[in-house]
């Protein structure tokens, strides 16, 4: 087993790329559903960040039958102390932010899974490529799309997988639908709606510093709708337009912060959407996909499930997992070791296409022009 992870490992981008590349038809592919059991390799993750989703991810492997924690790559050592004790984790497996690239000599790693603030996304991603694992970055992948494209480039270029955090791109309700799509039992599709948000709180958090995150309320939770809205439609903006109404509180949403973002796309089939972002208002959390003969609803769509939603033939019947994390794990050890091409791809390019959108989001809201896309 450890030889055939060596060689897949080795073999890195050549034979698999071939399998991953990105997927130009993805929105016709079926949900595979697998029926016989994991015989593959266990992918071995370390988690860089020990932060709030740091824990969560950390806890839904705990349940992975295709992938587990075996690494930890922290600053804080009493942090550490509690997950080696909590997870099992052996000292010669434990990292700090200095040392990490010395993972590339640890047999007993094979991802590193990078799971800190955004603008540390670009550059640990590149120094975790370097160790020749497979990588994985939390959403968004950069700041933004210049950043995600030379995060793509990087990895490329040390021959390694990037893979993104999007774990809605393997929530079986979300597949349900895209399958019901595929099948025709909505029609033509016309129109999606994706409206996410929260109430944001301490206004000297990271995600209010746009040195840190990127940007306000769509780098972290409007970036839902932005993917959710190619997936569901199953196809890629052609434009964008944007509106972002006056903010309650400039202190707290500074300049390149958005508040509330309300955003609309057009698609070469004629489809449109409109959707919003925001940080200002709680329970917000909705994924509407109407076509000429029926509609599919989500509410909530993003949160960490289980999920509802409903078409006009009746209630969705998949079953969500206890936790989605566990779901991506299991999913991401099998892109990366047996190839598998997911429904939804949730590798850099893809995640480099969703960044441009809101690159052109941003763009079109402080123009108030029509943002013309080519993805
Ligand atoms: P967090 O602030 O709770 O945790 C961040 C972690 O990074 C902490 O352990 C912190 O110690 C560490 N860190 C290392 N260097 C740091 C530095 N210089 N400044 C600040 N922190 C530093 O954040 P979080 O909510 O866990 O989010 C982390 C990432 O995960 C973000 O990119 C976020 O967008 C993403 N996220 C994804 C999902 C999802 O559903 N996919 C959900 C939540 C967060």
């Amino acid at each position: 087993m450890n030889s055939r992870r060596n060689f897949l490992q080795k073999i890195g981008l050549s034979a698999l790329a071939l399998q991953l590349a990105p997927v130009a038809g993805w929105a016709n592919n079926k949900p595979q559903i697998s029926t016989t059991p994991y015989d593959g390799p266990m992918l071995r993750v370390a988690i860089m960040g020990i932060g709030t989703y740091g824990n969560i991810v950390a806890r839904a492997l705990q349940a992975s039958t295709k992938a587990k924690l075996v690494g930890v790559i922290s600053g804080s050592p009493n942090k550490v102390k509690d997950w080696q004790a909590k997870y099992g984790i052996p000292d010669k497996n434990v990292y700090n932010y200095d040392n990490f690239e010395d993972i590339k000599n640890n047999p007993d790693i094979d991802a590193i899974y990078v799971i800190v603030p955004n603008f540390l996304h670009k550059p640990y991603v590149l120094r975790a490529a370097k160790t020749g694992k497979f990588v994985i970055s939390e959403k968004p992948l950069g700041l933004n799309a210049k950043e995600g494209q030379e995060m793509v480039d990087g990895c490329k270029k040390a021959g390694v997988k990037l893979l993104v955090g999007y774990r809605m791109h393997f929530e079986p309700k979300n597949l349900e639908i895209i399958g019901m799509r595929n099948a025709g039992d909505f029609g033509k599709i016309k129109y999606f709606t994706g409206n996410g948000g929260f109430h944001i709180g301490d206004p000297t958090q990271w995600r209010l510093d746009k040195a840190k995150s990127g940007g306000g309320s769509m780098m972290d939770i409007g970036i839902y709708a932005v993917n959710g809205a190619r997936y569901m439609v199953g196809e890629d903006p052609i434009w964008v337009t944007a509106q972002e109404p006056p903010k309650s509180d400039p202190v707290k949403f500074k300049e390149g912060i958005d508040e509330t973002i309300m955003f609309q796309f057009g698609f070469p089939s004629g489809a449109t959407a409109s959707c919003l972002s925001t940080y200002a208002m709680n329970n917000v959390d909705r994924f509407l996909l109407i076509g000429e003969r029926g509609y599919a609803e989500l509410n909530p769509a993003n949160g960490y499930g289980p999920l509802k939603g409903r078409t006009n033939r009746g209630d969705l019947k998949a079953v969500s997992p206890a936790m989605q994390q566990t779901a991506q794990m299991d999913e991401f050890a099998e892109i990366l070791f047996n190839g598998k091409v997911p429904v939804v791809p949730a590798d850099g390019e893809e995640a480099v296409k969703d960044l441009k959108i809101i690159d052109a989001v941003y763009a079109a809201a402080k123009t108030g022009k029509r943002i013309p896309l080519s993805l």
